[in-house]
């Protein structure tokens, strides 16, 4: 679904992204609602971004190739429901404003929300202005297949052209946005927007770190991860017991790879106080489980006992 080209720079979102569309295809997950990207390449930040709003309204095979009407007006930059914010984007005919990401544009949002919309609407926020690019910076535009010329800068949010009267504007938008709505936001840091914002959001460091560790081995536990169901949890459990026989490893070992799992989770990502308040208890929940392991308690019974703690939460 995602181009690999998202692999190499930002592996941990890549991988966290691909399974949070997995599971909005399946219908298990909605998609989050706000995102704070934080990071030092805000161009990349942005288009990864469009490759996000590009699978959520592809309406053919999401592959990075498809060329269906979706896809093709995302890359031509012409999405009618993918919209930059900025402050020479999204502006209403009356709005004087030049420097700034205007309170007249978070209305101008709100109104548009009231309208239905048969897409996957994305808010794209950042700073810009208008530029000339030369030609190597568009090269990665244009290696992911974008067709049109960019003439605008992309840098990240600031408190300036983003300010605390504007963002308070756009915050009923935000906290109670229509199904299938999603904001964005491209930052250096999420400290150079207000906190409100940002505890609705999802945060993501884009970094080019690399996970310490391949998850493949338990990917399935982490494809049912956060969102854990009482009535799956024998199902889990068992594949997790086959899985555990067939690799001849211990339970213990597991354990171990899951914890690592979603520490990577915490650092890579977040800081969204709840998702994290989740990960950081249920990090608890699996270091009891290990010592129950390592106490010789029967694997199932450890196990299916670990499964129903992170399914009820504590
Ligand atoms: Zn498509």
């Amino acid at each position: 679904m995602i181009n690999n080209y998202f692999a190499d720079i930002f592996p941990f979102a890549y991988n966290y992204f691909s399974t949070m569309l997995e599971l909005v295809q399946n219908k298990e997950r909605e998609f989050p609602q706000s995102i704070v990207f934080e990071g030092m390449d805000t161009k990349k930040q942005y288009l990864f971004a469009l490759e996000l709003a590009r699978i959520l309204n592809c309406k053919n095979d999401k592959t990075t190739n498809c060329d269906c009407i979706n896809c093709s007006w995302v890359k031509s930059l012409s999405h009618p429901a993918v919209q930059n914010v900025s402050q020479i984007h999204f502006k209403g005919e009356d709005d004087e404003t030049k420097t700034v990401i205007s309170e007249k544009q978070a209305s101008e949002i709100e109104k548009t929300l009231l309208l239905s919309s048969d897409y996957h609407r994305f808010f794209i926020f950042f700073s810009s202005g208008e530029k000339a690019w030369e030609d190597g910076e568009l090269f990665e535009f244009k290696k992911l297949g974008y067709t049109t010329e960019i003439d605008f800068e992309i840098k990240p949010l600031n408190h300036t052209t983003f300010s605390r009267t504007t963002l308070n504007a756009l915050l009923k938008s935000v906290e109670e946005p229509p199904k299938n709505t999603t904001f964005i936001f491209l930052t250096k840091s999420k400290e150079d927007i207000i906190p409100t914002i940002v505890s609705r959001s999802v945060v993501f460091k884009l970094s080019s770190q690399k996970q310490t560790q391949n998850y493949n081995l338990i990917s399935n536990i982490i494809s049912k991860y956060p969102n854990i169901k009482f009535e799956d949890v024998y199902e889990i459990s068992d594949e997790i017991l086959k899985f555990i026989s067939d690799n001849q490893l211990k339970l213990e070992d597991f354990l171990n790879m899951f914890l690592l799992y979603l520490k990577d989770m915490l650092l890579a990502n977040c800081s969204n106080d709840v998702f994290c308040q989740k990960i950081n208890s249920d990090i608890e929940i699996i270091n009891q489980a290990i010592k129950h392991s390592k106490a010789k308690i029967h694997d199932k019974i450890a196990l299916e006992t670990l499964l129903f703690r992170l399914a009820r939460g504590y």
